[in-house]
């Protein structure tokens, strides 16, 4: 910017230096020209004047020696050539020596015109001369001319032009000093502008023009102010609306993903990057389907960005999960823009669904066997055997055994959905864990007497208390005691015992009984789940009561957990936390 002033403009005062210079200098040489040739004619006049007696008189020889005489005192070269050109006198040489003079240019000029000048080489002086021929007024007739030796003109004029050259040199280098210190001036304002623009540019919003001029440049720079301060605000509204933009998707469970027309991702969430499995780290920038691995989400992206419509859809499972996607164009109004996808984890849902499908099933099925039992001895008695005094009461009481095994059936059922929904779960007491073992024990007490099994209870030390519902946790503690007397043959020993390890309260349930397969042994706490069906059953098990104590235990903060060996035996062992006192 300086440059492209500073040089433009010293060029320009160079050549008008240049120029006023040389047009002096010409103009000044032609002055002088002019005033030497004023001065020859004035001179030409006085020595006409002077001689004009003699030469009037006839006394040309007088005439002759004073123009001698004349030239020698003015330091001029004085010739007097008569029409003809025949010297008649010459102040530096012998005329009688010299050739006729008419065609000299002065001579022949004045002859015409009565005056004449020119600038030549004088061979008989050997110098260049200014000549000036004057054609003198009759009765004399006659040139006379006056010349003059360029030399010290020309010196003069030497002289002239250096003093030109000095001082216009020193007049340039002024003019270059105060032009510099002016350019420097104009331009430091807007330089400094261009500096500040350009960071600006490079994104840094937090620089200002420290320019404070008045006029055009003073007030760029207000605006260039005032434009970064707005840009500056723009910036940190958008950045801030990013931001929360971002805090939301990061709060969310659901997966969403934005992409523009081209399909390049613009905004995505961790729980996208977890649903649809890829690369939660840049994805930003990239193409959807460099991203995503779901053939069919990428085909719905498509399909909404060419169609405008929204598309809603299962995906699953993908890595055991079931994602439910909904993708739509976006903005709602007018054309596409770009899509967004939102997956939502729909695993749970799915599951749920199956489990709820498989339930009834198995509910169907439970259902169907005693009923089916109780309709075919209902019949038989019906048919006749009612009448029978063996077969008849024999028949009533196994129609009263499927009878209860509905029963338990069903209050098992209810139980559990009661557990599930947690409406049963209203109290949250103080339980001693001591006391509802004791009862259970003494509860079970005839049962196992019955089948000639040893019950024993034993607590170790003070037991603290746990917080939750007493009739749950008894009805969990005594359906393993009622399995550990279930699946273990008469004679058997089943140990109830309770001891504080740690924060937890711990109760165990041992029994000497069959054991559970080890392969069996994950699955038992599912519903209905159960190792040997007709025994259960012929117990009166109805596959539920193992699901029952995992919901009790699981809704009092607490895990249940089984070690089992076939044939020797097994032990239950449950984990409450204990209240800390
Ligand atoms: P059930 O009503 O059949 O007893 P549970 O849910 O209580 O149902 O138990 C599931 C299955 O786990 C039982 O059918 C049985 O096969 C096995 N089981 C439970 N407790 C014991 C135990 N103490 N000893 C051996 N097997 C057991």
């Amino acid at each position: 910017m300086f440059r492209r002033l500073f040089v433009p403009i010293l060029l320009i005062i160079v050549a008008l230096a240049g120029a006023v210079g040389w047009h002096g200098a010409a103009q000044m040489r032609t002055a002088q020209h002019d005033d030497m040739k004023e001065a020859l004619r004035q001179e030409a006049r006085l020595i006409h004047f002077l001689i004009k007696e003699d030469l009037g008189a006839g006394r040309a020889a007088e005439a002759h020696r004073r123009i001698r005489g004349l030239g020698t005192a003015a330091g001029r070269r004085v010739t007097l050539v008569a029409t003809d050109g025949k010297v008649l006198a010459d102040s530096e040489a012998d005329p009688a020596m010299m050739e006729p003079h008419h065609r000299r240019p002065e001579i022949a000029q004045a002859l015409a015109t009565g005056e004449g000048i020119s600038v030549r080489h004088s061979d008989t002086v050997g110098r260049d001369l200014m000549y000036y021929a004057w054609k003198l007024p009759e009765p004399e007739g006659g040139v006379l001319r006056i010349s003059v030796p360029v030399a010290g003109l020309e010196e003069h004029y030497a002289a002239l032009t250096r003093g030109l050259i000095l001082f216009s040199g020193v007049a340039l280098l002024a003019a270059a000093v105060v032009c510099f210190v002016v350019v420097r001036r104009q331009t430091a304002p807007v330089v400094e502008l261009t500096r500040v623009a350009e960071r600006i540019a490079t994104g840094d919003l937090l620089v200002r023009s420290s320019v404070l001029e008045s006029g055009e440049v003073g007030e760029l720079a207000k605006s260039l102010n005032a434009m970064t301060d707005t840009l500056a605000a723009r910036v940190e509204e958008e950045r801030k609306s990013r931001a929360e933009i971002e805090a939301l998707l990061a709060g969310m469970d659901e997966g969403v993903i934005a992409a523009d027309l081209q399909q390049k991702i613009l905004l995505y969430n961790k729980a996208a990057a977890g649903l649809l499995d890829f690369d939660g780290a840049g994805a930003s920038g990239k193409l959807l389907w460099e991203v995503v691995r779901e053939e069919a989400v990428i085909r719905a992206a498509r399909e909404s960005l060419a169609s405008g419509d929204r598309k809603t859809f299962q995906v699953g499972p993908v890595r055991n999960r079931h994602l439910d996607v909904s993708v739509y164009p976006w903005p709602a109004a007018g054309p596409p823009e770009g899509v967004v996808i939102v997956a939502h984890d729909a695993t749970e849902s799915v599951r749920y669904q199956e489990l709820r499908k498989e339930f009834v099933a198995n509910v169907s099925h439970e259902l169907r066997t005693p009923l089916t039992m109780i309709k075919g001895f209902v019949e038989t008695l019906r048919d006749g055997a009612s009448s029978d005094p063996v077969k008849g009461p024999e028949f009533l009481a196994t129609i009263e055994k499927h009878v209860d095994q509905l029963t338990n059936l069903v209050s098992d059922l209810l139980e559990l959905s009661r557990l599930e929904s947690r409406e049963g779960l209203p109290r949250r007491a103080r339980v001693e864990v001591a006391s509802t073992l004791t009862r259970v024990v003494e509860f079970m007490k005839p049962a196992a007497e019955k089948r000639r099994q040893s019950l024993e209870l034993s607590v170790n030390g003070r037991l603290p208390g746990v917080a939750g519902d007493p009739d749950y946790l008894e009805r969990a503690v005594s359906n393993l005691v009622d399995n550990a007397i279930k699946y273990t043959p008469e004679g058997g020993r089943i140990r109830v015992s309770a001891k504080a390890v740690g924060d937890e309260v711990v109760i165990e349930v041992a029994d000497s009984g069959i054991g559970i397969p080890p392969e069996d042994v994950s699955r038992i706490f599912e519903r209905f789940y159960r190792v040997d069906k007709s025994r259960s059953r012929e117990m009166g098990g109805t596959g539920l009561g193992l699901s029952i104590v995992k919901h009790v235990v699981q809704v009092h903060g607490g895990t249940v957990d089984v070690e089992s060996a076939v044939g020797k035996g097994t032990t239950f062992r449950v984990r409450l936390p204990a209240i800390v006192a």
